[in-house]
C-alpha cells in the first residue's frame, strides 16, 4: 500500500488558519489532523486533547528528550511540538495526514520528511491581516504588536514552500487545498501500485 501524504499548512498568525483547517477536514474527514502539544495555557473554549494537549514545561521537555516529537519549536514564549508516532501509524495506512504548524516546524518537517506537501496560507494583504489579529480581540497590545512582526518575518519564509494560497474567502482557500491535495495524490511517484496492476492485467 502507498503511504499517505503529509499535508503541513502554516501561515502568519491570523491569516485564519484554523477555520481554513477546520473547514477543509469537515470536507475530506478522511484526513488524520495531528494534535499538537503545547505548553501554552487554554484560550477560553479550548479543551485539552482537543485543540491541544495542554502540558506543563517539564513534560513538554520531557517528551523532547525521549524524542517524540517530529518536530518543535518555541512560538511567542511558549513549546509546541507534533506527536510523532499517530502519524507515523496514520501515513503507514495509507491515510492522509495534516499538520498545522508554525514555519519554523514546518522548516524542520520539508527536512526530515521532503516528500510531504507544505501548503503556506496568505493574508490578502497587511493592512487586512493587523486588522484580523486585533478583532480576534485575544492579544493584548504587547503581543499585538509582537504577532503582527512575527507574521511579516513569517510571511518571508513563505517563500521556501512548495504552494501559496491566499485566504481572501474561507471557502475558495479549502478549495484550492483540495484541489492541491487531488493533484498531489495523483502524482506517479505515489501510485506505482497502480502501474503495477496495469502492468499484470496485460
Ligand atoms: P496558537 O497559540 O495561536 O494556537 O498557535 C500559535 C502558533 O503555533 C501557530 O502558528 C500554530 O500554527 C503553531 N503551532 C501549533 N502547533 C504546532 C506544532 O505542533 N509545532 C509547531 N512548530 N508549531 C505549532
Amino acid at each position: 500500500m502507498e503511504q499517505g501524504i503529509l499535508i503541513v499548512i502554516s501561515g502568519a498568525s491570523g491569516t485564519g488558519k484554523g477555520t481554513v483547517c477546520k473547514k477543509l477536514l469537515s470536507e475530506m474527514p478522511e484526513i488524520y489532523y495531528s494534535i499538537s502539544a503545547t505548553t501554552r495555557k487554554p484560550r477560553s473554549g479550548e479543551t485539552d486533547g482537543v485543540e491541544y494537549f495542554f502540558l506543563t514545561v517539564d513534560d513538554f521537555k520531557q517528551k523532547i528528550s525521549e524524542g517524540k516529537f517530529l518536530e518543535y519549536a518555541e512560538v511567542y514564549g511558549n513549546f509546541y511540538g507534533t506527536p510523532l508516532y499517530k502519524i507515523e501509524e496514520h501515513l503507514k495506512r495509507g491515510e492522509n495526514v495534516l499538520l498545522e504548524i508554525d514555519t519554523q516546524g514546518a522548516l524542520n518537517v520539508m527536512q526530515k520528511c521532503p516528500e510531504g506537501v507544505f501548503i503556506f496560507l496568505l493574508p490578502p494583504s497587511l493592512e487586512e491581516l493587523y486588522s484580523r489579529i486585533k478583532n480576534r480581540g485575544t492579544e493584548s497590545e504587547e503581543t499585538l504588536q509582537t504577532r503582527f512582526s512575527a507574521a511579516k518575518a513569517e510571511i518571508e519564509i513563505g517563500k521556501k514552500y512548495q504552494y501559496a494560497v491566499v485566504n481572501d474567502t474561507v471557502d475558495a482557500a479549502v478549495e484550492k487545498i483540495k484541489s492541491i491535495i487531488t493533484a498531489e495524490s495523483l502524482k506517479v511517484q505515489r501510485n506505482e501500485n497502480i502501474f503495477n496492476a496495469v502492468e499484470e492485467d496485460n
